[in-house]
């Protein structure tokens, strides 16, 4: 089993998989019947012994309550990261109203967390098929989250593997932006490693501000970055306006970084280069 296999194997579970279709059980309205959560996935391979790793146990990033892949599974060689971009409809839907999430976007947010949970239990009974151990850290007993953190974060997984780079609003941005949804797997099979195309955390991330004005509660700032206590407050209103679903995503669409990595236009780049020779990076 290699890279590719992985990729090719998730593809197809993908588009086949009844988990990944809002069912007539489930839909909000009837129209939602059937509507596609995800998109194909993308991967990013890391080492399980990637020095990125340990450094997420300093105070000043996760703290030593994150547990290192090796700690999840003493054999392991890889972190499998991956991102599951939401469709179009998912998104396109929630970039209408200003304040409310949509109804894909709670099902997004809800059945597609459903998904994803049974898409990494299929990667992982793949590998027991082929011979290899590997941990969901997320589903497994050992994990636990805390007030704003947890001892597995699929964000600085997915950085430390090469998936993307922080933005402002806190999401990772990835080649396939940042509307979707994380997941990992840390597994014995030995796979090629990613290269990383970024160094810093918010490489990827322009600063542009389109995220704050998005937030319908203020909790970005270009100065603080993010409150997550703001965040968290609105999604709690959410909890009990949209039983049993809750979500936002507000500053995930209808801004640069919604479905690529965002880039300045060449063309504000070169007006600008011609009336200052100030450096842009
Ligand atoms: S909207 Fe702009 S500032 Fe906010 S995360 Fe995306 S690129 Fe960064
Ligand atoms: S999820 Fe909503 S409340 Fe939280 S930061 Fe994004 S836009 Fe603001």
């Amino acid at each position: 089993m290699n890279n590719l296999d992985i990729i090719e194997i998730s593809k197809e579970f993908i588009q086949s998989s009844e988990y990944n279709y809002i069912s007539k059980n489930d839909a909000i309205t009837e129209e939602l019947v059937g509507m596609k959560i995800f998109d194909n996935p993308i991967f990013a391979f890391g080492s399980a012994e990637d020095n990125g790793f340990t450094l997420l146990k300093a105070p000043s990033v996760i703290g030593e309550h994150f547990i290192l892949p090796k700690e999840w599974l003493p054999e392991a060689n890889t972190v499998i990261s991956y991102f599951l971009p939401f469709t179009d409809e998912i998104i396109k839907s929630n970039r209408i109203d200003k304040h409310w999430p949509s109804n894909g976007w709670l099902h997004g947010r809800i059945e597609g967390q459903k998904f994803l949970m049974e898409f990494s239990k299929y990667l992982c009974s793949k590998l027991v098929e082929e011979g290899y151990d590997s941990v969901v850290p997320i589903l497994d007993k050992r994990f636990k989250s805390f007030d704003f953190t947890s001892n597995w974060s699929e964000r600085h997984v997915a950085f430390v593997c090469g998936l993307g780079t922080f933005g402002l609003s806190k999401g990772i941005i990835t080649e396939k932006g940042m509307a979707g949804r994380l997941g990992s797997i840390v597994a014995t099979l030995k796979l090629d490693i990613s290269d990383k195309n970024y160094t810093d955390v918010y490489e990827y991330c322009t600063m542009c501000g389109a995220c704050v004005k998005k937030c319908p509660v203020g909790a970005i700032s270009l100065e603080k970055g993010k409150n997550h206590k703001m965040c968290s407050e609105l999604l709690d209103i959410t909890k009990e306006k949209y039983k049993p679903r809750y979500g936002c995503g507000k500053c995930q669409v209808s801004v640069p970084c919604e479905r690529r990595i965002p880039k300045l236009d060449p063309k504000i780049i070169q007006a600008i280069d011609e009336v200052s020779n100030i450096p842009l990076v």
